[in-house]
């Protein structure tokens, strides 16, 4: 099938995962384990609101910069009842075009040419790309299977430079599921005072975590108000990712940087998306306990279908994906990805997307219903064992 799939139509696409994802658009019944891109429709409460703002009249123009003010409202009263932060609509909350947006403003405003910025890996790529941008420095900090992926404030600690500007965290994480543990947490926060430095924390995934973890926000630490700016965004918790909707928590001084780089990139979030914002955050919640428990449900299928295939995992605690190690397979993560698309029609993508140094992990996503994700799993099966029967074969004289 693969010679189907002319090279130019790959070639000069920058990275694997983009390679995968053109391979898949020429397949029939591809199964995406790929992109994190919930299968659930937005919730019709929030739809019906957009609509009604919509005919309203309230979309039609530009809104303030930093975003509606009644958003930056409701989204204060979140941090304050769900995440123990304490934020000022008026000076510490900028509305954004997706979290991807106030990522790449938070590192523009953040970082000068030669700043090294603490980056836990594997990453969420995106970051290198506004990092690079900006002239920053990746420094990466390991994390490991055997602690679930967790990050260790002895490695941080141990990666502190004279010229570290800032730590990234993304907890719960991508594409590890990996949950920061709140004592170490706590022993970053401690980190970044001694050593002046600001924290950035990622918290997109944070309504998904399991089995007795705890997310928990390092902004809510009254000593670490004055150095954090907190992520987060509507896309996972609400299956919004195409309203592109996303916040920055931050101080005053670093709030107006942000603002000035996020306006300067798109004036304004979408008008619509933030009134749709508002009925997410202030409508029922029942809706994201549903999807919540349908992950769970997911994440559990997956896990025994993945041990019986001989993969080992760090637990997920957090988010919608499993970052499983596939040594046993003896294939490159890319190589199995790549046959595993061709052969059997189902995407995952490799560990190599999310720093250099993971060629023996993949990422799963479990955004599909349970019977899509076992037959994923199945094909797998099939793939794995016909290429060790062709190695069988082709070693036997
Ligand atoms: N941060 C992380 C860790 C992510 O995984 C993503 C999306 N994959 C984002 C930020 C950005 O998401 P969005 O722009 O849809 O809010």
């Amino acid at each position: 099938m693969s010679s189907m799939i002319a090279h130019a139509d790959v070639a000069g696409l920058a990275d694997e995962r983009d390679v995968l994802i053109a391979i898949a658009q020429h397949l029939p019944d591809v199964i995406s384990l790929g992109l994190g891109d919930p299968d659930f429709a937005t919730p019709v409460h929030i739809v019906a609101a957009a609509k009604e703002a919509m005919a309203a009249g309230r979309c039609d123009h530009y809104t303030h910069p930093a975003g509606l003010i009644e958003l930056r409202r409701t989204i204060a009263a979140k941090l304050a009842r769900e995440n123990a932060i304490d934020a000022d609509p008026e000076t510490e909350i900028t509305v954004t075009t997706g979290g991807q947006e106030g990522l790449y403003a938070i590192v523009q405003a953040l970082l000068d040419p030669g700043d090294e910025i603490l980056v836990p890996d594997p990453r969420y790529s995106s970051y290198d790309a506004a990092i690079g941008r900006a002239g920053g420095v990746i420094v990466p900090v390991p994390t490991r299977q055997e602690d679930d992926f967790d990050l260790r404030p002895d490695e941080v600690e141990r990666r502190i430079t004279a010229h570290t500007k800032a730590i990234l965290l993304v907890t719960p994480g991508n594409p590890t599921a990996g949950v920061i543990s709140p004592m170490h947490l706590r022993q970053i926060a401690q980190l970044a005072i001694d050593h002046d430095l600001v924290v950035i924390s990622d918290e997109i995934y944070e309504q998904f975590v399991f089995d007795g973890a705890e997310h928990f926000s390092i902004g809510s630490l009254p000593e670490m108000r004055g150095r954090t700016i907190t992520l987060n965004g509507f896309s996972k918790t609400y299956a919004m990712t195409g309203w592109r909707l996303g916040y920055v928590v931050a101080p005053p001084a670093l709030t107006q940087a942000i603002r000035a780089m996020k306006q300067s990139i798109s004036i304004a979030a979408p008008a619509i998306a933030q009134w749709a914002g508002i009925a997410a955050l202030t409508g029922p919640q029942e809706c994201v306990a549903e999807f919540r428990t349908i992950y769970d449900e997911r994440r559990r299928a997956l896990m025994p279908a993945l041990d019986a295939l001989g993969f080992t995992y760090g637990h997920p605690y957090g988010t919608f994906y499993i970052f499983a190690n596939i040594s046993t397979t003896g294939m490159p993560a890319f190589t199995l990805a790549r046959k595993l698309l061709e052969e059997a029609r189902v995407l995952i993508f490799p560990g190599t997307g999310f720093g250099p140094a993971w060629s023996d992990y993949v990422r799963f996503s479990v955004l599909q219903p349970t019977p899509v994700l076992l037959e994923a799993v199945a094909r797998l099966g099939r793939v794995l064992r016909e290429s060790t029967g062709n190695a069988q074969r082709t070693s036997t004289p």
